[in-house]
């Protein structure tokens, strides 16, 4: 009798456990603007998606409570921004040396690392005739091999970053030889402002016109950053870089799973945080579209160049 009771106790304990899993971040009160921060992009501006890659797994290994059977697909992209300014990069996918970096990675990552590759960024620009010299910077959402292996192509483009990611670049371990390697000579730092953004205290307003505004998100990298893009057309993105792989982290709050947590994010509070903070920007303001930069599905929604939005 009382083994039963002990087995039920344990099951039941386990299933409260378990119930908890995929919701373990409190959706905090974030204070936020009334309404989408005021913006006015030039007419000619454009975004379109350069797909380098795609790598598989399951929802499993994407976010905490996916489901082992469910697979899903990681992007691999660099999203171009044409601006009459300046056109800028933001992250590089795959670039052309990507089976000899996948061979440095951590044994239990490339065990579970299973990609497709198609053409590096810069090449797929090139043979549509775009002139690389129109490129100004790469703005990198954080400084993880996936996001910077294509600097390989871009060797004159400077590398834009905030201070503390250039510091986790320069000090950094493994997570950022890469980085090191294939920015060292061109790596550009830029100083945030205090004033706020969307409930974040601080922004980089890239050209001054609020069409590419860049917030501290701290947390996956120290330096990592939320891209948030106004189109002429008034369409806002929202680019996230890893805050979380796939949108579920967001819809569903939940942050990577424990093993991914170990292995790369660098303070999984700060990363939760940010996850709360995103979320209630998702809730209150909807028609900010997300791009997690892994999330295969909403990255596909975006055109591929030539092929553009505004
Ligand atoms: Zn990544």
């Amino acid at each position: 009798m009382w083994r039963w009771i002990r087995w039920l106790t344990l099951v039941l304990v386990a299933l409260f456990i378990a119930s908890f899993l995929p919701w373990s971040i409190s959706s905090q009160a974030i204070a936020l603007p009334d309404s989408l921060p005021a913006a006015s992009p030039p007419e000619s501006m454009r975004v379109s998606a350069l797909p380098t890659g795609t790598m598989h797994s399951s929802a499993m290994l994407a976010f905490r409570g996916g489901n082992p059977l469910e697979n899903r697909d990681f992007s691999m992209t660099a999203v171009l921004v044409q601006h009459p300014r300046g056109d800028l990069l933001i992250d590089t996918g795959f670039g052309r040396e990507v089976d000899d970096q996948v061979k440095l990675l951590p044994l239990l990552m490339q065990l579970t690392t299973d990609y497709d590759k198609t053409t590096p960024a810069a090449e797929q620009l090139i043979t549509q005739g775009y002139d690389l010299k129109s490129l100004v910077g790469v703005i990198l959402t954080h400084a993880h091999w996936d996001h910077v292996s294509g600097l390989d192509s871009l060797r004159n483009t400077p590398v834009l970053v905030p201070t503390t990611e250039q510091a986790f670049i320069s000090d950094g371990g493994d997570n950022s030889a890469l980085a090191r390697q294939l920015s060292a000579d061109h790596l550009k730092s830029y100083a945030f402002v205090n004033k706020p953004y969307l409930g974040f205290a601080q922004q980089f307003d890239v050209w001054g016109d609020g069409s590419v505004v860049l917030v501290p998100a701290p947390g996956h990298t120290p330096g990592s950053v939320l891209v948030f893009l106004t189109l002429p057309s008034g369409q806002r993105l929202a680019l996230l870089g890893d805050l979380v792989w796939q949108l579920d982290g967001i819809t569903q709050l939940a942050e990577k799973p424990w093993i991914a947590r170990q292995l790369i994010d660098e303070d999984t509070d700060a990363v939760r945080d940010a996850i709360a903070h995103v979320s209630a920007i998702a809730k209150k303001f909807p028609q900010v579209k997300l791009l997690p930069a892994h999330d295969a599905k909403a990255m596909g929604s975006l055109p591929v160049y030539p092929s553009t939005l505004r």
